[in-house]
Formats: structure tokens, sequence, C-alpha cells
């Protein structure tokens, strides 16, 4: 993953199956947001370095494409089961990168470990249809191609999973690919990758490329690149939408989000508030599937208190120390926007409930972190509202009813998921009707769907037609091409000269 002998290590390139130092001149520091120790550089390759990627994924495409579906099956089984050893050291380096708890680490590499557990049953998902007789002698049956090189760019926060919703399921079917990781915490995909390469994908299926912007304009322009899948900020994710479409690119763009719980007064409020509290918090509100709005229906609004306590409860520590609950923000340029949004939201008129400002973590002095902050009366209109803080910062707003509720939620530009509490199913269904959102937990906070259905996040929070795993992804990766053919019958011959569309 890295050299040895420099201090701190380089984190590699992976081209054509082997690890290649980059000749940048451009670095950046990977820093434990927990100690702000250095403990690596990345290096912002080379527009000649993403040529080099791109051009070994073109030519292992040529037949990697041809490769029996059992035998890319196979190389997804070895590789769950390697991912399963190794799991205590990549959580380990996530941790050490990311600044989330081992636990949660654990969490992101499993849930990145589901997909390539689907990836693994690939032979029963990436099937055509077949249609007997539908002219004389016709039959019509379709076959789902692989489109040649995709690409991958991913965000700091979930720096396993996301980058194994990408390479596995395009690999699986048939493409060869290049990942860009976020620059801020490369080392756990790094390892992901290296333990792809032993669980047997060839050198040149999956390559990896740094950088930035300039790495992600090249991969939005080359003219190799079939497809990319993005997930990261609604800005950066609409300008790869918009540059790589205009290039005639196949793309789909995962981004931002503001996630609204509905608490219902019938709700049980210890399971409510509980879940409200993990989700609002957990990760440092890091998570683009975070509650960051609730909104309390009715009497629910008298909650505020016991939900400041449960908060309260919360141990915020690094994420190394054991029975750690929140661990520090990524960086201090993610501490200082935080404690922006903060500040601002005291100045726009909301009451600041619980101020997680004046984190003291021993031992730790330097650390990003900020303790729960709770703000009540937030409205749309405020920065704090209308913006994502991507910090743990919890917006209280109120509501009378549940149509004033769901009415809300469907004004606001964002779609990725939402969340009712209740005990009514009468209620839960008529929100998993009437809301516009595109994943939807009744009684669960982050519905993030499991790998055999799609993440479906709608609206402002995704461009591009369908969605990353699941069955959508099989078409992502995927050209259908449609097969009419005729057989001929001898006796055919007399049926002459066909001028019509007709199949006769
Ligand atoms: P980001 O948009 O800053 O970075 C994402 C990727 O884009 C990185 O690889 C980065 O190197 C690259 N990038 C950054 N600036 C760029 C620029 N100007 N031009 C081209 N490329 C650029 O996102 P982030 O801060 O790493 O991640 C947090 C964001 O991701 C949040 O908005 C969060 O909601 C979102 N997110 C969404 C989902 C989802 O599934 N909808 C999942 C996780 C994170």
């Amino acid at each position: 993953m890295s050299s040895s002998s420099k201090h701190p290590p380089q984190v590699a390139l992976f081209i054509n199956g082997e690890k290649v130092f980059s000749k940048s001149a451009n670095f950046r520091n990977i820093t434990n947001p927990a100690t702000q120790e250095v403990i690596a550089v990345v290096p912002f390759a080379t527009v000649d370095e993403v040529n080099a990627a791109v051009a070994s994924a073109a030519e292992a495409f040529k037949t990697w494409k041809k490769t029996p579906v059992g035998a890319r099956s196979r190389i997804f089984l070895k590789y769950q089961q390697l991912i399963r050893e190794n799991m205590k050291e990549l959580a380990a380096i996530l941790t050490a990168e990311q600044g989330k708890t081992l636990a949660d680490a654990e969490g992101d590499v499993f849930r990145g470990l589901e997909v390539v557990e689907h990836a693994a049953g690939i032979g029963n998902l990436q099937l055509g249809d077949f249609a007997n007789n539908v002219a004389n002698g016709v039959d019509t049956y379709s076959i789902l191609q692989p489109l040649g090189v995709c690409a991958g760019i991913t965000p700091f926060n979930f720096p396993a999973m996301i980058p194994l919703w990408m390479f596995p399921m395009a690999i699986a079917t048939g493409n060869t690919f290049v990942l860009k990781p976020s620059e801020q915490d490369p080392m756990v995909t790094m390892r992901l990758v290296e333990l792809a390469a032993e669980a047997g994908i060839p050198p040149g299926v999956l390559n990896v490329v740094h950088g930035g912007e300039e790495v992600v304009n090249a991969i939005c322009d080359h003219s190799a690149i079939k497809a990319i899948s993005f997930v990261g900020s609604t800005k950066v994710g609409t300008h790869v939408y918009n540059r790589a479409s205009l290039n005639g690119k196949r793309v789909q763009c995962m981004m931002g989000a503001k996630n609204h719980a509905v608490i219902l007064p019938d709700a049980n409020k210890e399971q409510a508030l509980n879940n409200l509290a993990g989700a609002a918090f957990g990760a440092a509100g890091q998570r683009c599937m975070a509650i960051s709005v609730a909104i309390l229906v009715g009497e629910a609004k008298d909650w505020i208190a016991d939900l400041a306590t449960k908060a309260l409860t919360l141990k915020v520590n690094a994420g190394v120390e054991p029975g750690t609950d929140i661990g520090p923000l990524v960086s201090k340029e993610a501490f200082k926007r935080v404690i922006g949004f903060i500040e601002r939201g005291v100045a726009e008129g909301a009451t600041l409930d619980l101020d997680g400002r004046e984190q003291q973590v021993p031992g730790y002095e330097s650390g990003n972190f900020i303790g729960p902050t709770i703000f009540s009366g937030v409205k749309p209109g405020m920065s704090i509202y209308d913006k994502e803080i991507f910090g743990p910062v919890l917006c209280v707003s109120f509501a009378k009813n549940l149509d004033d509720a769901i009415e809300m939620i469907n004004a606001n530009p964002n779609g990725n998921g939402t969340s009712i509490f209740t005990q009514s199913g009468a209620a839960a269904r008529k929100f998993q009707e009437e809301i516009d959102v595109g994943q939807v937990g009744i009684n669960v906070p982050i519905p993030v769907p499991v790998p055999m259905f799609s993440f479906t996040g709608s609206r402002a929070s995704k461009l591009g037609d369908l969605g990353p795993y699941g069955k959508q992804v099989i078409a992502f990766y995927t050209q259908t091409k449609t097969i009419t053919a005729r057989w001929f019958d001898d006796n055919t011959i007399a049926a002459g000269v066909n001028t019509t569309i007709s199949l006769k």
C-alpha cells in the first residue's frame, strides 16, 4: 500500500496490478483526526498516470469481458472471505485516517462486504430474457453485456463501504474499473484493493488513481471511460454529472442530503429517542443518511429535554478508545465549518438546547471533537436547515400533525432518506405513500437498503436514473442487447418477399 522508506509513507497508485509511486510533485497529508498525527501522504496523480490507469483497464477489458461467469463469481467468494479475515485490520486503518469508532468502522466494512457477497451471486443476477416463437420460427432474447472501462469517485465518509458499492458489481458484470478514492482517507480503500487482487482480480481489471479536481475532470473527459459512479457532495456531483454526461458517459451521482425523522406522539418514546440520538450523532453526523432534522409532532414537542439527556450520555472520544460513541470530525476544515454553522444557528434565532462546541477530550486535546448539539425551533430559511451541516448537529422542528410534517419534508429539495416513529400502522402507511423521498424507514432511523435492493435516494440527492448496487446497478453497468433470430425452415421460401415491418 505504501512505501516504507519514506516518512510518512506515500500511498501508492495501483495500475495494471502493480503498486506505482506517483511522479507527482503535489501531495497531501493524511491526518489522524483524533491526534493530528500525519500518518501518510497521498499524491495528486498526473494526467499521464490517469491515462495509464485507463489504458491498463481498456487492455484488460479485452479478456476480462470473456471470463466465464462462474470464474468471476468465485473471485468474489474468495474476496468476501479475505475481507472477513482482515476485518480488524481494515477497521483499524479506517479509524486511524477517518476518525469513526472501531465498531462503526467494522460496520462500514461490513455494509460493503454485503455487496461483495451479492457480487458473488452474479450468475443469478446478470440474466437476460428469452421469448420463444414471437413469430413464425422467430425467437427474441436479450443479453446484458459489460460496457468497458467504468470509473468510481468516492467521498471521505465511508471509505470502505462506498468503494465496495462500486467496483465489485462493475467487475462482476464483466467491466474493468478505475477508482478515485477520497484524498482525505484512501488507505483502507487501498487495503481493500490489495485484498481484491489477492482474491484473483487480474492485473488491469481494477486500478486506482488518487487526486482531487484535476483527476476527477480527467476521468469525466476520458473517451475510453463509459460510465461513472460518483458519491459525494451535491456541488461536486452536479459538476461530475454535467461534465461526464456531455462527454457521452452513463453517470450516476449520489449526493448530499437533509434527512428528516418524524416523531409521532404515539411512538415508543424510549425507542424513538434512542434511534434519533444514534442516527443524528453517530459517526459525528458524517453520514449521508444521518438524521439531521427531527420533526416532533403534537405532544412529542415536550421530548426535547429527554433527547438532550440521552445525547449527553454519548461518550465523545478517539475512535480507538473502548466505549466511544462519537469520534472526531474528519478534518480541521470540517470542524471549523460545523462550528460556523452552530454560530449561524444561534445568530439566526434557533434555540440552542445542547451545545457541543466546548468538547474536552483528555489525552486528545488537538482532536476535531464536537459533542452532540441540538437546536430547536428550526425553520426553513435558516442556514442550519437549508444547508447540509454534516456534523453532530440535530435540528428540531415542530408540527401540529402528520400532514404538516409531510408537507415540510416534501418542500425540502433533498430526497435521500426519511423515517417515521409511530405505533400506528395507518400513520406509517400514509407516510410511506405520501412522502416524496426515495428511502423510507418505519421505526428504522437509517434505512439504507441491503444489496438485493438498490440505494434509491431521490430528487436533489441524486442525478441519474439508476442507483448503486442491487438490481439497478446491473442495468447501470451493462448494455442490453436484444436479438431477434429466425432459423429458416425450407418451407418459408414459399412466403416470398416481405415488404412490411411485421414479422411473419
Ligand atoms: P466531496 O464532494 O467533497 O468529494 C467527493 C469526491 O469528489 C472526492 O473523491 C473528491 O476528491 C472529489 N472532489 C472534491 N472536490 C472536487 C472538485 N471541485 N471537482 C472535482 N472533484 C472534486 O464530498 P465529501 O466531503 O468527501 O463527502 C461528503 C458528501 O458526500 C456529503 O455531501 C454527503 O451527503 C455525500 N454523501 C452522499 C452519499 C449518498 O449515497 N447520497 C453517501 C455518502 C456521502
